[in-house]
Order: structure tokens, then sequence, then C-alpha cells
């Protein structure tokens, strides 16, 4: 409760600030005031984001948009937990090459943990920093069979590390983070298509942001490894293999060292509007950690003791860091389907109200608008504002168009008596006179095409 007043107590001066900021008209401080509104930080938990509420209609779409890609390469999204024993973080190996970047978890109280045998510090707990132990403890609670291979598994879970203080910065580098992380147990054979099914889903997805300068690295073995070197080498070659194929020869580069722990991997960097480079999507192989976890599945000659392979990938990598980059990619021009503001409605004056406040509820969608006391599951549901204030049309206008809003619909005695509404874009002066109806299939057909 405390933090959330503490936090609340920012976001009323952040807004405060942000008033005086956006009567300015530069679109320098369009874009910063807009950030403000966003996300916030606070001192009292350095490195974790606070994302405010037109912030988590920008990331709530991102994961959304990122479930439904998921479903269609075949992950089933999973639940688990962020706290596991320390023993667990041995038996993963984290514990031994990762545990400096990790939170430690102790109870206060260790009367309530169940001390039946061993020491104390068995009890100890470690806040996750990936999601791989629990997927890999959920492959092995059931008995495997070749024919269920590949077994993809997704998770949007929180995750921690325990970053520095001083090399925190703004959403790129933060100590808790979301991934739309992923894990494929397979075996060899499925190892080519499910890389290069991820390389699609990247390219394919960042397509959708108009972003098509993407960098693929192959990170190869580091000093500090798990696991032989014939079996890195191995994995290496294939990863080179399939990049060659997906990306062409010559389009992706080599960092000599700096792979996982566990295995090899590729990273996908993007540029943002700086020039700096961020590292969002990745593929990593691990025959490690089916090992650790003696994960098993029958084959089809009715053998029992054959090791999937598992690959770690991420396509938006860190939700906060892509969140980070899409920022400096649209400058506060966020395209209708993501935008956090899609429509401001301007009633003329105050007898078009009531004509505003109806249209709202209409392409509030059928969450809103439904005679059910209940809201359905599934439907389109756009964010639309209505600016009642007394001000001209022409300074609601422009103020609706500097917050970024996408659309601007007027409504005066002229469009109640011929039953539409006036719509404009943001970018665009040009009027068309449309019904409700007609504006909300608009608004469903922008959403459907990702514009
Ligand atoms: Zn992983």
């Amino acid at each position: 409760m405390l933090i959330r007043n503490i936090g609340l107590r920012r976001c009323t001066r952040r807004l405060l600030s942000t008033k005086i900021k956006e009567s300015s008209s530069t679109n320098t401080s369009h874009a910063i005031s807009n950030r403000q509104l966003l996300y916030t930080t606070d001192a009292a938990s350095p490195g974790s984001i606070f994302f405010l509420p037109h912030g988590t209609r920008i990331l709530n779409k991102l994961i959304q948009f990122m479930k439904n890609q998921q479903i269609k390469y075949g992950f089933q999204e999973v639940v688990t937990p962020l706290i596991f024993k320390t023993k667990l973080w041995k038996k993963s190996g984290h514990w031994d090459n990762y545990k400096d970047d990790m939170f430690k978890v102790v109870g206060f109280d260790m009367s309530k943990e169940e001390i039946t045998e061993g020491s104390i510090e068995e009890h100890e707990y470690g806040l996750k920093p990936m999601n791989c132990p629990s997927h890999c403890m959920i492959f092995a609670k059931f008995d495997r069979s070749y024919n269920e291979l590949p077994i993809r598994y997704s998770d949007f879970s929180s995750l921690h590390r325990n970053e520095a203080s001083g090399a925190l910065s703004g959403l790129t580098r933060v100590r808790r983070f979301h991934q739309d992380d992923g894990h494929i147990f397979c075996n060899v054979s499925h190892i080519d298509q499910e890389i290069k099914n991820t390389l699609n889903l990247i390219k394919d997805t960042y397509g959708v942001f108009g972003i098509t300068k993407i960098d693929y690295y192959l990170s190869t073995r580091p000093e500090k490894y798990m696991g032989d070197v014939d079996t890195w080498d191995e994995a290496e070659s294939q990863l080179k293999k399939v990049l060659n194929e997906s990306t062409g020869e010559g389009a992706w580069q080599i960092r000599e060292g700096d792979g996982a722990f566990y295995g090899p991997k590729i990273d996908v960097l993007l540029t943002d509007a700086f020039n700096k480079k961020h590292q969002v999507g990745t593929i990593q192989l691990d025959f490690q950690l089916p090992k650790r976890f003696d994960l098993k599945y029958a084959a089809e000659d009715g053998s029992r003791d054959n090791q999937p392979i598992l690959i770690h990938r991420a396509v938006f990598g860190s939700l906060e860091r892509f969140f980070a980059i899409l920022l400096d990619h649209y400058q506060g021009k966020w395209p209708f389907w993501i935008n956090p503001r899609q429509a401001m409605i301007i009633p003329v004056n105050d007898s078009h109200v009531d004509a505003a406040e109806k249209l709202q509820r209409k392409l509030s969608g059928d969450i809103i608008n439904t005679d059910e006391s209940i809201s359905p599951l599934t439907g389109f549901n756009f964010h639309v504002d209505v600016d009642k204030r007394a001000a001209t049309v022409g300074h609601r206008t422009k103020e609706a168009i500097q917050s970024g809003n996408s659309y601007i619909i007027l409504i005066g005695d002229r469009d109640i008596a011929n039953g539409t509404y006036s719509v404009r874009s943001r970018d665009d002066r040009k009027v068309e006179n449309l019904t409700g109806d007609e504006i909300y299939q608009k608004f469903v057909d922008l959403e459907k095409k990702y514009q």
C-alpha cells in the first residue's frame, strides 16, 4: 500500500509537469511527455518499472499479440513460480554460473519452513532470473514419448536479475522484467525447422512494427561453460547452417566467446533512433539443462533413455526493452492498433455531449456496451475518450492531435441531423462522414491489420 501511495504521488506530480510540457509544440517535448504518462520508477524499488494505465495498455497489447502468434506456432502457455529453493538452482547450474546476478529470498520467520533434515540453508530461495528450470520440471512431470515432440512451453512471468544499481537505465536495463519466453523440447531432427520458425516469427513480428533493420549474431562458447567441447562444436555448426539458410550467407556475424554458459546462441539486435543497438530476440541451443534435469522420452523403437534437446527462444526478448525501442521508434505517434489513445470525441457544445458519450460506449465495444450483467470474454474494444471541456473545437482538436490520439471525431448539429460523425486522422485533415457502425468497423479493420 505504501509503495502504491508513493507511486501515485509521483504520478500526480508527473502528470502536472506533463501538462506544462504539453503546451509546448515541439515534437521532442511530446515524445517526452508521452513517455511520462506511460511508466515511472521509484527509489523504493530500483530497477523495477511501474507501468501507468496507458503504458499497461501498450504492454498488454504486445503480450496479447505474442500470445496469439505463439498459439499459431504450437506453444502452450504455462504459469510457473517466482521463487525456488537454492537446491533447484544448484541442480540447474545457475548457482555456480549465475548466482551473482540473482536475488536470494529468505523468510523472516524460519519456523514456517518444514526443517526436518539437513541445514537451514536448504530453506533459502532464489528469485528466478529465467524460466527454463520451471519448464524442464514440467517436462519431467510426465512420461514423454517421441510422438509428443516438439513440446513448446511459453511463459510471461516476471524475472529478476540483480543488476548493479549504477548500471540501471530506464526501461533497457532493469532488475525486474518480463520476456515472451519460450522453451522447445525436441530431438535433433526438429532443430532446423524450429529455429527457422523462430527466425521467421522474429522477422514477421518486427515487420509489423515497421522494423526491418535486424542484425543477427551467433555467440559461441564462453570461457565459463558447461558440457563438452564436441557437443558445443556440433551445436554451433547447426546454428551456422540455419542462419545461412534463413538470413543468407554473410548476413550475420560471429561474437566469439559470448554464448550462454549452457550453449551457443543467436542474438537478434535492433538499432534504436539514437543508433544504439539493443539485444531483443534470442535463440539458444541447450544440451546441458536436459541432462541436469534428467529429461527423457521414449523413442519409436521403445527405448526410454533418450534425451531431448532444449531450445530457449524469445522474440521480443525483454518486453520492457522492446517497449523502450518502440517509444523511440514511434516518438509518441503510436499506430492505431497499439495506441493507448485510439480516438478522441469532441462534442461541439454541451448539447452534443450525450451523443458523444453514446458513441464512446459503442466504440468501447461489447465489454462496456452490453445489456448483460457480465461482459463477454472477447471482442474488439477501443480506447476512446470524450473531451467535454468548454475550449474551442480548434483548441481541443489541436490538443487531441498533440497528445497522440489516432482519430479525432467531431459531433455537431449537422452530424446529429445526418446521423453521421466527422472523423479525421491525426496525420490527415481530410474529414470522413461515417455512422457509428462504420467507425467501429473501420477500427476493427485497422486493428485486424495491425495498422
Ligand atoms: Zn531459457
